[in-house]
């Protein structure tokens, strides 16, 4: 059996090289066709008011939406980032999104929605020049518009991130920092930045209520956010207590399974309104 395996071998570690790059090709090909098809949509997630307890924004969170199964992005993000096609599906993101808002402003629902831009996006600065070209097609909503980058993103190139915030902030459109907390930062950088508001990560939010260490770090989160002038959100709120916990530390906005998960559209418009009690 070891022999004829042994046999095998020299075929095989020769051919180990191009598997990596025939693997890339077919997934490349899967996924240009899923963009084809228009299988890449977006759900939202409603951002809340703590202190008016109402929906004021909302996340545009990516699915692959593949036959009846939904893919998450973290299966499928770090795929259109090696085969080069994230910037691609980070535009029709924007697009989806900007027509959503469309769409909704029509319909009186006059919120914001926040869109992702990875890192690697942000590194791009090809990606960076089309976004602000793109944004050109829909000036009149762009206040409603928010854009949610994590810090690492931010520090890797500032002058080139400072350059492009100040270009969206010129346009009326908010700045989130995401997954505050988790990356590398520096306050330095943060009262430089056009920023609007720090995002808590969901790992610090969702156990707050059960580890000490977690409740004091989305505490200095707060008063640090605060004491710059900035908003705070609180990704991870899964239950009610995490809610009160939050209002007493004055916290601004709360997102969470304990509210609702990401949504279709449709079902988004629903919970809207019967959230904000117009229906
Ligand atoms: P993120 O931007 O930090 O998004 C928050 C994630 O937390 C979402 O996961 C959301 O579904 C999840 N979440 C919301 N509420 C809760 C909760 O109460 N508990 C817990 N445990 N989790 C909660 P999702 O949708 O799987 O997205 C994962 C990440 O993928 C996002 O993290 C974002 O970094 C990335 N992503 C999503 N959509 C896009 C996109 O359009 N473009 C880019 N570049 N990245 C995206
Ligand atoms: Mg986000
Ligand atoms: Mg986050
Ligand atoms: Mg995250």
């Amino acid at each position: 059996e070891a022999k004829k395996l042994g046999g095998n071998r020299v075929v095989y570690y020769s051919s180990k090289e191009f598997p990596k790059i025939e693997e890339i090709i077919t997934k490349k090909k899967e996924l240009l066709e899923a963009i084809k098809k228009d299988e890449f949509i977006l759900f939202y997630q409603p951002k809340i008011d703590l202190k008016e307890k109402k929906i004021v924004g909302c996340e545009a969170l990516i699915r692959w939406k593949k036959g009846d199964k939904l893919v998450p992005p973290y299966e499928f993000i770090p795929l259109l980032e090696e085969t080069g096609l994230m910037n691609e599906v980070g535009l029709i993101v924007l697009e989806k999104a900007c027509r959503q808002l469309k769409e909704w402003h029509k319909k009186g629902i006059e919120i914001e929605i926040a869109i992702n831009i990875s890192p690697a996006q942000f590194r791009s600065g090809e990606f960076l020049q089309s976004f602000l070209k793109d944004l050109e097609g829909y000036t009149e909503l762009l206040y409603y518009l928010g854009v949610e980058v994590t810090e690492t993103a931010l520090v890797e190139n500032v002058s080139v991130a400072t350059l492009f915030l100040k270009s969206l902030s010129e346009l009326g459109i908010r700045v989130y920092i995401d997954d505050f907390g988790t990356g590398y930062s520096s306050i330095l950088h943060l009262k430089q930045l056009p920023v609007s508001a720090l995002k808590i990560d969901v790992e610090f939010v969702k156990d707050m209520d059960v580890n000490e260490r977690d409740y004091e770090i989305v505490k200095g989160v707060i008063n640090l956010a605060h004491s710059l002038g900035l908003k705070t959100v609180a990704e991870g709120v899964e239950k009610e207590i995490h809610e009160k916990m939050l209002m007493e530390l004055s916290c601004d906005y709360a997102q969470g399974y304990y509210y609702s998960p990401p949504l279709p559209p449709e079902e988004f418009e629903e919970f809207f309104r019967k959230f904000n009690g117009l229906k």
